[in-house]
């Protein structure tokens, strides 16, 4: 392997596939991958501070079912098993008595 093999390999393409690790654990492995290519080690560390895409998805996910809290919550109705909000007083699938 000459000097320029060397120093392809070593500062663009480890990088570049170290990164596109990191990033995929953050949901963000091509991103990581690009950096890696054009930025070699300072494209890891770029990758590194990345925020994680994946938690900040999970985040929304809690925070909306927390803002939908109630609509949320769905009990079966005991007549006919459909799904039904839990304050309501009557199924909207059958009309039985939600008790
Ligand atoms: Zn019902």
């Amino acid at each position: 392997m000459d000097l320029w093999t060397t120093i392809l390999v070593f500062g663009s393409l480890t990088p570049a596939i170290i990164s596109a690790i990191v990033g995929s654990m953050k949901g963000r492995g091509f991103t990581g991958f690009l950096l890696g290519l054009f930025l070699s080690w300072i494209g890891f560390i770029i990758t590194l501070c990345l925020s994680n895409e994946r938690a900040r998805e999970e985040r929304h996910v809690e925070m909306m079912s927390a803002v939908g809290g109630y609509k949320m919550t769905r009990v079966r109705c005991p007549h006919c098993r459909a799904l039904v909000d839990e304050n309501a007083k009557f199924c909207p699938e059958c009309g039985g008595a939600m008790t």
